[in-house]
């Protein structure tokens, strides 16, 4: 069975956003709403002081508590774990949103254009004029069936992302983390994200 991956190395991130922007271009979402983004914290004291990035998207969880609670099945996993959200099914009750431990659902109210008189973000546009719905990352469903990455992957000028199937031990996610220590975010709540972090640099907190 395949198991769609991401995997993130925060040594080699350096903030620049272009996955944000891309993913934004890509999904035509809506003024203030990001399926992607980068956190950052800087550590130490100056002159040593070291800027960490880290870049937050769906973490498509193999246990995902957004699809336990939705009271209408709009939420959902396709058959590689990809998570994703019917917006016909979905009433918009934000449920799922307070049920994720990660922040990155976004409810849409109503459609908004960037500009007066221009046509509306595709993200939802496209579908066909959905209102009170929720959405969030989808793994760039359409662009995987064409064979292609998710679009934050590919724009990244270091190369930090790597995707692919955790069940196939030559794509480049699987030979990105063999053998390395990893970790996801909030591994306590139980949810096993699919997005996997790689970082061997040790960060000391300034007293
Ligand atoms: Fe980091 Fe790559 Fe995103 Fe730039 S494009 S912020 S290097 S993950
Ligand atoms: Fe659901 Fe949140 Fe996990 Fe994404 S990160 S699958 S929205 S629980
Ligand atoms: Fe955006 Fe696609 Fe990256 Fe998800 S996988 S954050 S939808 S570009």
């Amino acid at each position: 069975m395949t198991r769609l991956a991401m995997s993130i190395d925060l040594d080699m991130c350096i903030g620049c956003n272009a996955c944000t922007i891309a993913c934004k271009a890509e999904h035509g979402t809506q003024r203030g709403v990001f399926w992607g983004y980068i956190l950052q914290k800087a550590y130490g004291r100056t002159p040593d002081v070291t800027r960490l990035f880290l870049p937050v998207l769906c973490n498509h969880c193999e246990e995902p508590s957004c699809e336990e609670v939705c009271p209408t099945g709009a939420t959902y996993r396709d058959e590689r774990g990809v998570v994703l959200v019917d917006y016909d099914k979905c009433i918009g009750c934000k449920t799922c949103i307070a049920a994720c431990p990660y922040g990155v659902r976004h409810y849409i109210e109503k459609e908004e254009s960037y500009f007066q008189d221009t046509p509306v973000p595709h993200g939802i546009g496209e579908l066909g004029g959905y209102e009170n719905v929720v959405q969030k990352c989808d793994l760039c469903v359409d662009r995987l069936q064409t064979g292609s990455e998710p679009r934050c992957v590919e724009v990244c000028p270091t190369y930090c992302r790597k995707f692919g199937d955790l069940e196939d031990q030559n794509s480049e996610v699987s030979r990105a983390l063999a053998g390395q220590s990893s970790f996801v975010l909030r591994p306590e709540v139980g949810t096993k994200p699919r997005i996997h972090y790689l970082m061997k640099r040790k960060l000391v907190l300034s007293a």
